[in-house]
């Protein structure tokens, strides 16, 4: 009998978290899994006292559903998301929805989308962020594809998805093919940028001023009641305190070499495929690169030597406010950028993208959710067209507010040695977005000089020209 509201595949940690959620809104899933012992597993322990019923195959999960049928898979990203689809598509009608939650890459959503669209299947492919415990109690919802879907989900996906403000939630449409994912993608990039800027603060804390973890703590616990207010700021406050059960501080015992998945990557990648500056992402993907090396480093750090160690002769609260306002102007120029490569794919593919939207999806529920994407939201309500977030009062007076201390942060690091790639590519690109004359000229000089690439007059654009710089024939 057709009971079920939703199906979702895919019994892993999202999965089961987000079908209890969608249990706790009232709604009846039915679970299916491609190991399916473990659909009774679940049925018998994490669901049991439920609505949740099970399938034990594909054609049963599909004769309990009301239609238009709504499947959701949470599977690994990849290969089994295209043979649950081949698997499901003989079982389904025109106008069912199958809705990908996984990690999946924009351009295969795209490809589904497209492929499923030629069947009569509408496709969404939806980002989901925040985690196990975003999936069971409100995660961000970053939905995209076929947007015909949108009305037979949007209940749904908006009733579990993470709440801000006076209720509103962390889910609207997105766009059209593989948007969705393109915006997940670009959250996942923010969030190494968002992880390595908070790294680079505690470097110069701990090795410019010498600070002991839990003084560190404080002053992170101090900082996420001010404009940095944010769930990375909050845990990273509990990492710096918390004791090892030997009451030794945990942190520094943690081997320095960080791992990734490959989504901050993907970001860099698109960015030098569409020639959009997201320098700060790319910065805190190499930063990641080069702590891996960390044989190498070791080996290096006996030969190597920077300037010589000193103590800090400044004064330690103003200090550490510099390091606060370098962190927040070089945490609006990543986001400047990120939404800069959001703008890009939309032109790239002909996508109507909701800018403000966006802010607010991926203001609660998601790891890089604060109280600043709220500033973000506002910003694109008070102009949807803002080419560039700089370019925004409220952000150019921010940066601005902060610029001194940015440039006396990170002048006292680089004297002392301190690598801090996200900070200064940061200033960097402010300074060259700023600048309406910047070196390129000589650029455009020596290709021309060894290439006979032609350059541009300012006093003629779109007119290319060629010199003979040597005079020889
Ligand atoms: P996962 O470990 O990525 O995937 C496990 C699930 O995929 C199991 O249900 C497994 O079935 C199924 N599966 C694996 N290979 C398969 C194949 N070849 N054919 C059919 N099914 C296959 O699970 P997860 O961590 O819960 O993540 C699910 C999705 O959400 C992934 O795309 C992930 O990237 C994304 N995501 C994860 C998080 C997170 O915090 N974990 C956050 C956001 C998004 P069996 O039980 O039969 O092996």
């Amino acid at each position: 009998m057709a009971q079920a509201d939703i199906a979702l595949i895919g019994l892993a940690v999202m999965g089961q978290n987000l079908i209890l959620n969608m249990n706790d809104h009232g709604f009846v899933v039915c679970a299916f899994n491609r190991t399916v012992s473990k659909v009774d597993d679940f049925l018998a322990n994490e669901a049991k006292g439920t609505k949740v019923v099970g399938a034990h195959s594909l054609e049963e999960m599909v004769s309990k559903l009301k239609k238009p049928r709504r499947i959701i898979l949470l599977v690994k990203a990849g290969q089994a998301v295209d043979d649950f689809i081949v698997k499901l598509v003989p079982l389904l009608e025109a106008g069912d929805i199958i809705i990908d939650g996984g990690n999946s890459e924009y351009r295969d959503t795209t490809r589904r989308c497209q492929d499923l669209k030629a069947k009569g299947i509408l496709f969404v492919g939806s980002g989901v962020s925040g985690g196990e415990d975003g999936a069971r109690y409100g995660p961000s919802l970053m939905p995209g594809g076929n947007k015909e879907a949108w009305p037979h989900i949007k209940t749904i996906f908006q009733s579990i998805a993470a709440k801000v403000g006076t209720g509103e939630p962390c889910c609207d449409w997105v766009g059209d093919e593989g948007a969705g994912h393109f915006v997940k993608m670009v959250h996942n990039g923010i969030e190494y940028g968002d992880m390595q800027l908070i790294c680079e603060a505690y470097h110069l804390m701990k090795d410019v001023l010498g600070m002991e973890h839990d003084e560190m703590a404080k002053v992170f616990e101090e900082w996420n009641k001010t404009e940095l207010d944010s769930f990375l700021i909050e845990i990273t406050a509990n990492i710096l305190k918390f004791q090892d059960s030997d009451g030794q501080h945990l942190l520094p015992k943690i081997r320095d070499s960080a791992g990734q998945k490959g989504t901050g990557k993907w970001t860099a990648i698109s960015a030098l495929e569409y020639g959009v500056p997201v320098t700060l992402i790319g910065e805190a993907v190499f930063a990641r690169c080069l702590s891996s090396l960390k044989d190498e480093r070791i080996q290096a750090s006996k030969k190597l030597v920077g300037p010589p160690k000193t103590k800090f002769g400044g004064d330690k609260k103003l200090f550490l406010e510099d390091i606060r306002k370098a962190l927040y102007a070089s945490k609006i120029i990543s986001y400047t950028q990120g939404f800069m490569l959001l703008h890009q794919a939309a032109k790239e593919f002909g996508w109507t993208l909701n800018y403000g939207g966006i802010a607010l999806m991926w203001r609660g529920g998601c790891i890089i959710r604060s109280v600043f994407l709220g500033k973000i939201k506002d910003a694109f309500d008070r102009n949807p067209q803002l080419q560039n977030l700089l370019l925004d009062d409220f952000f150019k007076t921010a940066v601005q507010n902060c610029q001194d201390s940015w440039r006396r942060a990170i002048s006292t690091g680089v004297q002392a040695g301190i690598p801090m790639p996200c900070f200064t590519t940061a200033l960097s690109f402010y300074d060259g977005y700023r600048h309406e004359m910047l070196p390129a000229n000589l650029i455009q000089a020596q290709r021309d000089y060894f290439g006979a690439h032609t350059y541009e007059l300012l006093a003629k654009p779109g007119h290319f020209i060629h010199t003979n710089w040597t005079g020889h024939g």
